[in-house]
């Protein structure tokens, strides 16, 4: 089964920016996906990068190569308003059962290993990664970048390992969907 992973975001529009540190979500996400990348590999998962250099191109690249079994996987942080409001949620496709059923996997797995509060599982249908995309797809968002104590946690301090750590934590969820898939064959 074939997992393809995506950047959120481009070079040019970078998403949320986090006044606290002064980064772009875009700038962040780049490692934390070439972490997923390297502990889906560890895990022998057969997994694919892909960029959207330019809009929607990440969308283009999936269709272009996934498989009826192909899950793919977007890497967001969550931003907000009201600097209070923190927690992880992931995302999948209004009406897509198994799209639920892999964001369950992967949420389950960040709130075990990281502890952060649950805003859960959100289904959505104006999302181009989640509604184009001709396979199964999820978002995630693990925390928020609107958040003080929450950049401070993963950002501020040893990042790399938290980055590391939330990486292994998609990564936990995506093979528990694999060997289940794989079992029902
Ligand atoms: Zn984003």
């Amino acid at each position: 089964m074939k997992v393809f992973v995506s950047v959120g975001h481009d070079v040019r529009r970078k998403g949320a920016k986090c006044e606290i540190i002064n980064e772009y979500e875009y700038d962040l996400l780049i490692p934390l996906t070439q972490y997923l990348m390297e502990e889906l590999v560890d895990m022998r998962i057969d997994a694919v990068k892909v960029y959207s250099d330019i809009l929607g191109n990440a969308v283009e690249e999936v269709n272009k190569h996934c498989e009826s079994d192909s899950i793919a996987i977007e890497t967001h942080f969550n931003n907000f308003s009201d600097t209070s409001v923190g927690g992880c949620e992931t995302l999948y496709c209004k009406g897509s059962s198994k799209g639920k059923e892999l964001a369950g996997d992967i949420q389950n797995s960040l709130l075990a290993n990281l502890q952060v509060k649950d805003r859960g599982l959100l289904e959505r249908d104006n999302l181009a990664f989640l509604t184009k995309v001709t396979c199964v797809s999820i978002i995630t968002e693990p925390f928020f970048l609107s958040n003080k104590k929450e950049v401070e946690r993963f950002l501020e301090n040893d990042r790399e390992d938290n980055l590391r750590n939330i990486a292994y934590s998609i990564a936990i969820g995506v093979k528990d969907y694999v060997n289940k898939a794989e079992k029902e064959g």
